[in-house]
């Protein structure tokens, strides 16, 4: 058997072992299996890749790879919880970089990849591929690096509007495509410069008017964009699994993106286009004249009271709890109700926390049985027979301002929780959330605000519970 045999063998294996691994993904209880399925895929394929016997020179890789691998254990150590979206952000920009960079060598040292016909021309269909990972990769990294800055909060997550923005956006897009056919059939160096150089602009231009609310669509949107670049890169360099890991990316992300524009009822294009959002610094006015319009503030005696009455108790956690880190004080609450007899369930918007997915995350991390936790969808309709909806450093999520064709989160579906008999709040103050937009659900009459930190408050509750309170 020739390398060449095994090498094809061994990445068909990691294929199938990377799309196991997408569906194990796919839900919370078998994430972690779907988990081992990538490593394990990844570790082959880089084994694989570095057996080739073309591999001259193992000193760059070991280098390349130590240096890479340092700083990537490093940051996942340190790495806070809320702020996985920007670092998913930054990741994906070294893809894009990465696309750009190979798609330059193999340009300039065509003959290393075997893409010269006898005359020494790069073959049309390589300008092609070259091209598309190029631009592709551009407008990642920059789109990617715009919107690490804004989750950052480097630069205001604010969306960034100007006269004549989807003008110029559509004069870069066509600039980008004519430069490129020009560039296909001239071969010139400056022309393909050109072309990154302006894709590299419309990555910013197409981001910058896209507001924090939207952001984990574009997370996600620029999740896909990584992986066709990585697909473009796979076909330069002749690479079966790159080009097959690639579309399992790009397609995934398009995917979630897709999933996700449907959780908020908004269509691709108006994210794109009609961004809203203006970050996690709510107005202090707003907070301020919420205050006066009265709110119906108890303590934690009274949120304990009115729990261990309930017979249905509904969680609703959203970003306060991961910055608190309550989930595990949270868990021990619904156990301690659970064992007096309440039924205690957990109720997970899509777009509740700062990334996909990121409720599940905190929740398995407190070991919450699975099937204590339901999507919006399935829950959604129980809030009315509910007791308690407990709201636990939630807002955007369950906020009936997405009713109103007036404001700016219009159509977003929501968590029902105003339709429980009672409502608990627990956050620090009456203020907005990511959004900006002030909540009314704060002075409804079954509204009850629990002021404080999720964790503390959360832990007192447990106290109440166990009667040391
Ligand atoms: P929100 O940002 O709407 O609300 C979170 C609330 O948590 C705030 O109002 C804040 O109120 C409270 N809070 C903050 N710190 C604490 C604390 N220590 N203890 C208690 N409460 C605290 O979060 P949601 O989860 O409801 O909604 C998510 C929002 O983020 C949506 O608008 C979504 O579009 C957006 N987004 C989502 C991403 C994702 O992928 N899931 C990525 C990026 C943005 P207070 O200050 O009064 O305590």
């Amino acid at each position: 058997m020739t390398y060449q045999d095994f090498a094809a063998l061994a990445y068909l294996f990691s294929a199938v072992l990377f799309i196991l691994s997408l569906k194990g993904l796919s839900s919370p209880a078998t994430a972690r299996r779907g988990n081992m399925y990538g490593i394990v895929g990844m570790a082959l394929a880089i084994a694989v890749t570095l057996a080739n016997p073309a591999v001259k020179n193992y000193w760059v890789i070991i280098a390349g790879v130590a240096i890479g691998g340092a700083v990537g254990v490093i940051v996942a150590l340190r790495i806070a919880m809320t702020a996985m979206p920007q670092l998913v952000a930054m990741l994906h920009s070294l893809v894009g970089l990465a696309a750009v960079f190979v798609a330059k060598s193999a340009f300039y040292a065509p003959q290393n990849y075997g893409i010269v016909n006898a005359a020494g021309k790069i073959y049309t269909g390589n300008l092609v591929e070259m091209f598309l990972g190029d631009a592709i990769g551009a407008i990642t990294f920059s789109g990617s690096l715009i919107a690490f800055g804004k989750l950052q909060g480097l630069i205001g997550s604010a969306p960034v509007r100007f006269k004549g923005q989807h003008a110029l956006n559509a004069l870069l897009g066509a600039a980008i495509v004519g430069m490129g056919a020009y560039f296909i059939v001239q071969h010139g160096a400056a022309t393909f410069w050109i072309v990154t150089a302006i894709s590299l602009m419309l990555g910013v231009t197409l981001i910058i008017p896209i507001g924090g609310a939207d952001m984990p669509v574009i997370v996600s949107m620029l999740n896909s964009y990584s992986g066709w670049a990585a697909a473009g890169i796979g076909f330069t360099l002749n690479n079966n699994l790159l080009i097959i890991t690639g579309a399992l990316v790009g397609s995934s992300g398009a995917i979630l993106s897709y999933i996700m524009c449907k959780a908020m009822n908004r269509s691709f294009w108006n994210v794109l286009f009609g961004g809203f959002g203006t970050g996690d610094s709510a107005a202090p006015s707003a907070a301020a004249q919420a205050q006066q319009r009265g709110a119906n503030v108890g303590s934690v005696d009274d949120a304990a009271f009115l729990m261990t009455q309930a017979k249905d108790v509904i969680f609703v956690p959203g970003y306060g709890m991961a910055v608190s880190q309550a989930q595990h004080a949270v868990r021990e609450m619904a156990e301690l109700l659970h064992k007096q007899g309440v039924r205690v369930r957990y109720a997970i918007h899509p777009v509740a926390g700062r990334m996909p997915g990121h409720m599940n995350v905190l929740l398995a991390d407190a070991n919450v049985p699975y099937d204590q936790v339901f999507e919006m969808d399935t829950i959604n309709n129980d809030f009315s027979n509910c007791d308690v909806a407990f709201v636990i450093g939630a807002n955007d999520v369950t906020n009936p301002a997405a009713k109103n064709p007036q404001s700016p989160i219009y159509g977003m579906p929501i968590l029902e929780v105003e339709r429980s008999r009672s409502v608990i709040f627990c956050k620090r103050s009456l203020g907005s959330g990511y959004a900006g937009v002030d909540n009314e659900l704060f002075y409804k009459s079954n509204t009850m605000m629990l002021l404080g930190d999720a964790k503390n408050t959360a832990e007192s509750l447990v106290r109440a519970f166990k009667g040391g309170h």
